[in-house]
């Protein structure tokens, strides 16, 4: 390493938390699938900053966008209307179906947002007792980092020494549909779910599950609450990744994707009064429905559609995931995937995962490892099949080796 790495690293270290273990390389320069480091390696991005970078790095119409509207105008807060907010609420409305939109910063606010939206909902609309609103959650969920969110996460290494935390939830098996149905009482205003469980390593569940939840919440008059915040955005090649399972949530979160890697930017959409229920003064955010993120997420969706990148998602997706099943290599207990939305599972004697994302450094590939033994694959959805390609040869290269 040369002895400006090792700066960047050190100074991190020596005044950052400690909250993260990146891998080794110092990141300056990005563009469509690729980033280069502070020397001028050059390396495939698999992790596009966890889904969020979809449309791939310093896309140059977003770029040109957010720009040109920070030469205009960033921030007016909600105290005042914008000439971007109307314009992003139409478009991402007309885009995703969805009726009512509030507009957020993180995905975790979107997520909290959603929660205080619903539970208003079940007593306002409902008639759930004050107080008694219940919703029911999945195990392994990942949903964010805020207090109210950790609260329900069942993964000990976020909920450890953070509490006391909120009442109010409840935990299921992720894809048992007769747990839900079993959880559900009278006071239940929620089933809050990913499609596919990102974080806790690409976890897909099984088909008919979704359709049986729809019938469940509908037949009880619960909100279904997707957080489609990583799945979304043509990730797993479509829109959205509800319509692989042929149904429609109640409140779809979206994040990540959104502003295309610029800047946070989340939405809370709803197809029912969920959000009706919101009043002037009882929610809100200073940065929310910024002109600068609406002007940005505004182009980061148009690029999505009009440069065909979510049938992109599906069409490299699938040859991605064939590459990987075709490799014959000891270390893989399983390949997973939908779209663009990948994992690689390790046998448990293979060693870590993060043995394999170093090793895959050195071939020009930069992938994040999740849980000790999965390998995740998520590039931005503007791969060719030449890149895929690529890249297969180096996964193919990296897991024929022994790290055990
Ligand atoms: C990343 C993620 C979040 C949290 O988003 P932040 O912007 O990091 O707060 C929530 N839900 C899912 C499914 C995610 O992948």
């Amino acid at each position: 390493m040369s002895s400006s790495v090792i700066d960047f690293v050190a100074t991190e270290a020596r005044f950052g938390a400690h909250n993260y273990e990146p891998i080794g390389v110092v990141l300056s320069r990005g563009e469509g699938v690729w980033v280069w480091d502070t020397e001028g390696n050059r390396y495939l991005d698999c992790l596009s900053a966890y889904s969020a970078v979809s449309q791939g790095h310093c896309h140059p119409k977003i770029l040109a966008a957010m720009v040109e509207q920070a030469h205009r105008l960033t921030l007016t807060s909600r105290a005042f209307h914008n000439d971007q907010l109307a314009l992003f609420y139409e478009e991402i409305a007309a885009l995703t179906g969805s009726h009512k939109v509030l507009p957020m910063n993180s995905g975790a606010e979107a997520v909290e947002s959603a929660i205080k939206s619903v539970r208003k909902w079940g007593y306002e609309v409902k008639g759930v007792p004050d107080g008694q609103a219940e919703i029911i959650v999945c195990a392994n969920n990942f949903h964010g980092r805020t207090l109210g969110i950790v609260g329900f996460s069942t993964d000990p290494e976020t909920r450890t020494h953070f509490g006391p935390f909120a009442p109010g939830f409840k935990i299921i098996p992720f894809g048992d549909a007769t747990a839900l149905e079993e959880a559900i009482t009278p006071n239940t205003v929620a089933f809050l779910v990913e499609p596919i469980q990102g974080e806790a390593g690409v976890i897909i569940p099984p088909a008919g599950y979704f359709m049986k939840v729809r019938e469940l919440c509908t037949a009880n008059n619960v909100m279904l609450v997707l957080d489609e915040i990583q799945t979304g955005l043509g990730r797993t090649g479509k829109l959205l990744a509800e319509q692989h399972e042929g149904i429609e949530a109640d409140v779809t979160l979206l994040g990540k994707a959104l502003s295309g890697g610029f800047y946070p930017v989340s939405a809370v959409l709803s197809n029912n009064d969920v959000l009706g229920t919101l009043r002037p003064g009882q929610h809100g955010s200073t940065f929310g429905g910024n002109p600068l993120a609406c002007a940005v997420a505004r182009t980061a969706m148009r690029v999505l559609v009009e440069e065909g990148m979510i049938e992109n998602a599906a069409r490299q997706g699938a040859r991605f995931l064939q590459g990987l099943k075709d490799i014959r290599a000891n270390t893989i207990r399983e390949v997973r995937g939908r779209g663009l939305m990948l994992a690689v599972e390790l046998h448990p004697e293979a060693g870590r995962a993060r043995r394999y994302c170093e090793a895959l450094q050195g071939k020009g590939i930069l992938a994040k490892d999740t849980h000790e033994h999965t390998i995740r694959i998520a590039p931005p959805l503007v791969i060719t099949s030449d890149q895929v390609d690529w890249a297969l040869e180096r996964f193919a290269a990296t897991l024929t080796q022994d790290f055990s």
